[in-house]
């Protein structure tokens, strides 16, 4: 695979590499381009979460990956991501702006105890 004398490249960006050729493939067998798909999810993302976004695709960051996807999931409401109540999404443990002030900032209709 490689010639003699020829170190491989670091694991991780090997990883990378693949990454991309995959990509590649993709975007050539069903047409897709990535760079139009990221352009027009930004064009609906609020100004003040495209930088979280910006740095989940260029793979610098997982939490913001996790923070971006949350926000998204939930129509990009703050609020929303803290009173999450699908425990069985893998992202619920993970999920950005758990900390809440005090029970009272619960929505009144937040469950069976609910008034
Ligand atoms: S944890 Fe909640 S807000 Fe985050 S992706 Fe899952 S369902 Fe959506």
């Amino acid at each position: 695979m490689f010639e003699k004398g020829h170190k491989p490249p670091p694991c991780k960006k090997r990883k990378v590499a693949a990454m991309t050729s995959f990509q590649k493939l993709v975007e050539k067998k069903y047409g897709i381009d990535r760079d139009e798909q990221i352009t027009r999810r930004l064009e609906q993302i609020p100004i003040k979460y495209r930088g979280t976004y910006k740095k989940a695709i260029a793979r610098r960051s997982m939490r913001a990956a996790v923070n971006s996807q949350c926000l998204e999931c939930v129509g990009h409401q703050r609020r929303e991501v803290s009173f999450c109540t699908d425990l069985g999404c893998p992202l619920y443990l993970y999920r950005p702006y758990q900390k809440r002030t005090n029970k009272d900032d619960m929505p009144s209709d937040a469950g069976p105890d609910a008034d």
